[in-house]
């Protein structure tokens, strides 16, 4: 297999390679130097290799020095698994070929409309990109002929395979021509991959990048051991104490994106949710937001996340651990990109303590240890920085007219000027307390320390039945319930505490737990969790025992809140 160390050393075209000198790609990498060789020389090839090595320009130079321009209809299929990659990868396939004229790409993805890309298929576009079930839709309609196709590549194959899209790609491969030459590329190498492979491939050549090259040094790992402190109350107090320039945050479930980045809004951070139910709009808006800046902590999924190539990414937090090793390596590339260092740091469970090992093996790395921040350092740090805030503003800031402004209030309302500056920090105060308030005690140090109530309301992947909600939503019977409903039996409640009974139009078939129902009422009106009471929830509805002579101020936060995204609709009974 012939590799080569500089892009000039190829028989590419002139044009492809004034548009690799104009992207600023000046020598291969890794992936490029191994692929290129054996694609150019028309062998199929099998690429181990994630996003963000290059795979692209290593099909995609290749790809298009074999196109004739002057042919009109598609000569290169690409096939990838989510609208993001599909863009990405058409506009990266535009750029290099920027200099061939009469090169059009075409983009086709589901939830689009099909006018367009059948203006484009029809227009002769020599590349197409597109998703499986869409790419299929147009070969059934007939509005994408592929009898001049010289070359198809699965791209992120097996997170096709993840997604479900097996039999798409199967009826896809089936209709390519036997002739055109063949890809696959995928970040992993399970043995539905290589059996596709072995199916769609002929003689192929497989070329893989070492984990060592994949591994970049310069990615620092970190796991904290999720104890007292509930992984949301942790996320926030890293990112409150972190100087990053983007975070990304990885989640289990499309629905986690949503509940987590809406947390972190309401916390004051710069969040947004990336996941696969968001129409195309709004995920090429979050986009736009992240390249701006407006948007600098990303709460998203493998599946979204892949296809998304965001420079600038400093910090990758594992909220949730992933399915497999390889996805862990995946996720960390991430960041560390182009040479600049980058930060990982994963969220373990104590059961999940044991992977650690795996991580570090498959990285080639170590992970260290650490600690976030307790309740009172995060209150000694908020303190600290909001004198120095006030400092640095007296020091540069024009203040006189507020100054003035003080003094009148002072003298009209005969308040003292100390009194008036600590009304305004309170009041300053309001979304992040200066206080936090203190961590639970670690219940005993060999058993798992459960959340406390109202602690991780948004980490669904806490063992299921175990955990002290749970534990009371399954011991029914020993809580005050009636038939048919799961209690949280108020253990642990203030016992001094008078309760009113509050009815939430939120119940288990909205898929709530006790716990969700605890964290919203804990975060949402800023409440100890110790000052709810009995839970019961019902099918439809739920009830909850709060503090009598709750202020109506908390009682309309507390309506306007939602519950497994649900509107909670409460009200006193
Ligand atoms: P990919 O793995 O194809 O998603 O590429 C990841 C990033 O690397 C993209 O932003 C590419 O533009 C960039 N890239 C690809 N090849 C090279 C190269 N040879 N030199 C520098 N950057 C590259």
């Amino acid at each position: 297999m012939s590799e080569f160390t500089t892009f000039s050393a190829l028989e590419l075209p002139e044009a492809i390679l004034r548009g690799i000198t104009e992207l600023g790609y000046d020598k291969p990498t890794p992936i490029q130097q191994r692929a290129i060789g054996p694609l150019l020389a028309g062998r199929d090839v099998l690429g181990e290799a994630q996003t963000g090595t290059g795979k692209t320009a290593a099909f995609g130079l290749p790809a298009l020095a074999n196109i004739d321009t002057t042919v009109r209809g598609a000569q290169l299929l690409v096939v990838a698994p989510t609208r993001e990659l599909a863009i990405q990868v058409a506009e990266s396939i535009e750029q290099m070929g920027k200099f061939m004229r009469g090169l059009t790409v075409a983009t086709v993805y589901g939830g689009a409309a099909y006018g367009p890309q059948i203006k484009l298929l029809k227009g002769g576009a020599q590349v197409v990109v597109g998703t499986p079930g869409r790419l299929m839709d147009h070969i059934n309609k007939g509005t994408l002929d592929l009898s001049k196709l010289k070359m198809s590549v699965l791209d992120e194959a097996d997170e096709m395979l993840n997604m479900g899209f097996v039999e798409d790609i199967e009826f896809i491969m089936e209709s390519v021509p036997k002739d055109a030459q063949r890809a696959l590329f995928s970040a992993t190498m399970p043995q539905q991959i290589r059996k596709i492979a072995q199916k769609f491939l002929t003689d192929s050549v497989h070329v893989a990048i070492e984990k060592t090259q994949e591994h970049k040094a310069n990615i620092t790992q970190k796991a904290w051991k999720v104890t007292v402190i509930s992984k949301n109350s942790a996320l926030e107090r890293i990112l409150e104490t972190t100087d990053y320039n983007l975070a990304l945050i990885f989640v289990r479930t499309r629905q986690d994106t949503i509940t987590l980045s809406d947390h972190l809004q309401s916390k004051g951070f710069k969040a947004a949710g990336l996941n696969g139910d968001m129409n195309q709009a709004q995920r090429e808006a979050t986009v736009s937001q992240l390249k701006a800046g407006t948007v600098r902590v990303l709460v998203a999924t493998d599946v979204v996340a892949r296809g998304l190539d965001v420079p600038g990414v400093s910090h990758v937090i594992n909220y949730d651990l992933p399915n497999d090793p390889e996805s862990y390596v995946h996720r960390i590339g991430r960041t560390g990109r182009a040479g600049r260092s980058g930060e990982a740091i994963l969220f373990a469970r104590p059961r999940e303590m044991h992977l650690l090992r795996r991580y570090e093996r498959e990285t080639k790395g170590t992970i260290e240890m650490m600690e976030v921040p307790t309740a009172r350092e995060m209150t000694a740090y908020r303190l600290e920085a909001c004198q120095k805030r006030l400092a640095d503003l007296v020091a540069n800031q024009d203040l006189s007219t507020m100054r003035e402004l003080v003094e009148q209030m002072a003298n009209e309302g005969a308040v003292d000027m100390k009194d008036l500056a600590a009304a305004l920090l309170f009041e300053q105060q309001q979304t992040r307390p200066l206080f936090v308030k203190d961590d639970p005690k670690p219940r005993r140090e060999a058993r798992e320390v459960r959340e406390p109530r109202g602690g991780d309301r948004f980490d669904r992947n806490a063992r299921p039945g175990k955990g002290r909600n749970e534990r009371g939503a399954e011991r029914g019977s020993k809580g005050p319930r009636a038939a048919g409903a799961a209690a949280r039996p108020a253990k642990g409640r203030d016992a001094n505490i008078e309760f009113d009974t509050y009815r939430l139009s939120v119940g288990k078939d909205h898929g709530a737990r006790p716990g969700d129902i605890v964290g919203a009422i804990a975060n949402e009106g800023n409440m100890d969790s110790r000052m709810i009471g009995n839970i019961k929830l019902h099918g439809e509805h739920s009830f909850v025992e709060l503090p009598k002579g709750l202020p109506a101020a908390i009682v309309a936060k507390l309506q306007r809140a939602r519950i497994r995204q649900q509107p909670s609709g409460m009200t006193k009974v």
